[in-house]
């Protein structure tokens, strides 16, 4: 029952949307002026009020103060009823349930703010109970500085209550934190309330002021998150708030609410300039798949390269020197902070073309424990014949050493000096001296079927892949099957794979792991709405290629959200339809 609110984009669990009211507002809103209050429960029986679509009422409800018993609670909650204007209803984190309401609100917000792991806990509780579709008003609590953490957590609306109250206060906000009014000698701000000279300006204008910045960070969030690129901004903004840098971590913590919620690949870039990088869902992500779902299948050894700034890999000069000396003798594994290690078939794959790096030539403790983490586990899982190490000293061959050690591993070392050095290249070339060259169609072969695993899981890339012919120039590939039927092409951008209907149906008829989102009885055209999808897997993230099917129908598309919002959901794209045909 969703009428009055829909979402537009996601950006991990931060959303953008739209409050249809008599005028429409975009989210992350403040409501400041947007609410009508029902009233407590408490005093008096309350009458249903005569709301109106020009603002969001909030129904008759009973707050409960922080440690009230659930059973209490329970017993003396409001009944929400049905009514026919936008409207929102009062929860707390531990008893919250799904009223119907357009909008919830969170009576115990200001207890959770300044105390981090509870304020993920509750946001988390909320969000997994409340439908995906409907707003989440976090009252009293917003300030600029830890704004940006506030909606990357899932909050759709907020209010400027504490940041005028702070302004009363003599707190001057801005979204680098607080300084004390007392302190400024000029107004650092170019906001409407600070146009006067600074003996003039009054406490008043310091909440206005604070106001004003408020709603300014909103903008800057919005356009973030319509970018796709919260989380860069989220890494640098929370430094100034202690609070809001304690929530990112925690709820990095909650890799499972986050990672339902990322979309699979993103137009923009990621910035890696702080440790937390490490630990943003994208990162482990692509880790996790190249450590548990990725198969090598050249029987060359590896050879272990430092990874280049130019991205994709292979269309950097120092790549282009490896692959001079190595000739298709040897297997490409590029080593990289922040992300770990990419298989030279995985080198377009999200985010392995798309981050961009602090070169410092040095390499942190927790970058070297990360990377050397993920090479141990990669090599856990795929033997090579030999495993040539052509990296250079700094951080790298201190990685090696380390797993080398761990996994008792003797790795043969090619560089002196620097990896594109006559002589270490040299080394290099001959070091595969009387290696087999593979074949460029097994380079071809092999890449689309790791682009498989990657993608829909361990073994897709030989259950669908196993029989087919490719064409087209790297990266540009397309598989047919042996009839010269097209299955698939690979999307250059983000190393994915786009299935054709035939493709799709090699897909859903095979072992391997299917994302399904099953429709109701129609044909669907261009898009299926949330409302059309009956069931879809719970695996399904906002990006993976989706089959379509229902009664009338059978496509293939892209998931606009996740398996699990796409069922719960009354509004939006759930997926995009790439090819579909009739039932017969
Ligand atoms: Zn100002």
């Amino acid at each position: 029952m969703t009428e009055y609110f829909e979402i537009h984009e996601r950006d991990g669990a931060a959303r953008l949307g739209e409050l249809r009211l008599a005028e429409s507002h975009r989210t992350p809103a403040l409501v400041d002026d947007l609410l009508v209050d029902g009233g407590t429960e408490w005093t008096q029986e309350r009458d249903v009020p005569e709301g109106d679509d020009s603002k969001i009422t909030i129904l008759p409800h009973r707050a409960f103060p922080g440690g009230t018993p659930e059973e209490v609670q329970d017993a003396f909650a409001a009944e929400y009823p049905d009514v026919e204007f936008p409207s929102a209803a009062v929860v707390h984190s531990d008893t919250v349930a799904d009223h119907g309401t357009d909008v919830y609100v969170l009576s115990n917000a200001q207890e959770l703010a300044g105390h981090a792991s509870a304020f993920v806990d509750a946001i988390i509780s909320v969000r997994e109970r409340i439908p995906a579709d409907t707003a989440l008003y976090l009252p009293g609590v917003a300030t600029p500085a830890t704004l940006p953490m506030i909606v990357a957590a899932g909050v759709d609306l907020i209010d400027s209550y504490a940041a005028r109250i702070e302004g009363t206060r003599g707190q001057y906000l801005t979204s680098n934190g607080a300084q004390f009014l007392e302190d400024l000698e000029e107004l650092p701000c170019s906001c409407p309330a600070c146009q006067q000279p600074r003996t003039e300006f009054t406490l008043q204008d310091c909440a206005d002021h604070n106001a004003n910045v408020l709603e300014q960070e909103l903008r800057t969030v919005r356009e973030r998150i319509r970018a796709g690129r919260l989380r860069d901004y989220l890494e640098g903004q929370v430094r100034h708030d202690n609070w809001a840098t304690s929530v990112m971590r925690q709820f990095d913590q909650q890799y499972g609410y986050l990672e339902q919620r990322t979309p699979l690949i993103r137009r923009a870039n990621l910035t890696a300039a702080t440790d937390d990088t490490l630990r943003r869902v994208e990162i482990q992500r692509y880790a996790e798949r190249v450590t548990s779902r990725y198969h090598n299948r050249f029987d060359n050894p590896c050879v272990l390269v430092p990874c280049s700034a130019k991205k994709p890999y292979s269309e950097s000069q120092s790549h282009g020197q490896f692959h001079q000396a190595v000739q298709f003798r040897g297997h490409l594994v590029s080593m990289t902070s922040p992300i770990g290690v990419v298989p030279q078939e995985l080198e377009l794959t999200y985010p392995a073309q798309h981050y961009d790096t602090v070169v410092t030539g040095h390499w942190s403790e927790t970058e070297k424990t990360f990377v050397s983490n993920v090479l141990r586990a990669y090599l856990e899982r795929t033997s090579y014949p030999r495993i040539i190490a052509h990296v250079p000293d700094e951080g790298y061959r201190a990685i090696c050493e380390r797993v080398e050690e761990e996994l008792g591993l003797s790795f043969e070392y090619t560089v002196e000096e620097h990896p594109t050095t006559t002589e270490s290249l040299a080394n290099l070339s001959s070091t595969l001296a009387g290696e087999e060259k593979y074949l460029k169609r097994d380079r071809q072969h092999n890449t689309m079927r790791a682009m498989a695993d990657y993608q829909f899981g361990d073994g897709a890339g030989d259950l669908l892949f196993d029989e087919i012919q490719t064409e087209g120039r790297y990266p540009k590939l397309r598989a047919r099957n042996t009839d010269g039927e097209q299955l698939a092409v690979v999307v250059p951008q983000y190393g994915v794979l786009a299935l054709t209907l035939a493709g799709a149906k090699r897909w859903a008829a095979s072992d391997a792991p299917t994302k399904r989102v099953e429709i109701d009885g129609f044909v669907p055209h261009g898009s299926v709405l949330a409302p059309g999808v009956v069931d879809a897997s719970d695996d399904i993230r906002p990006g993976d290629e989706v089959v379509i099917e229902g009664p009338k129908a059978f496509g293939v598309g892209r998931a606009e959200m996740s398996g699990p919002e796409m069922v719960k959901s009354t509004r939006g794209i759930a997926t995009s339809v790439r090819h579909v045909e009739e039932k017969k």
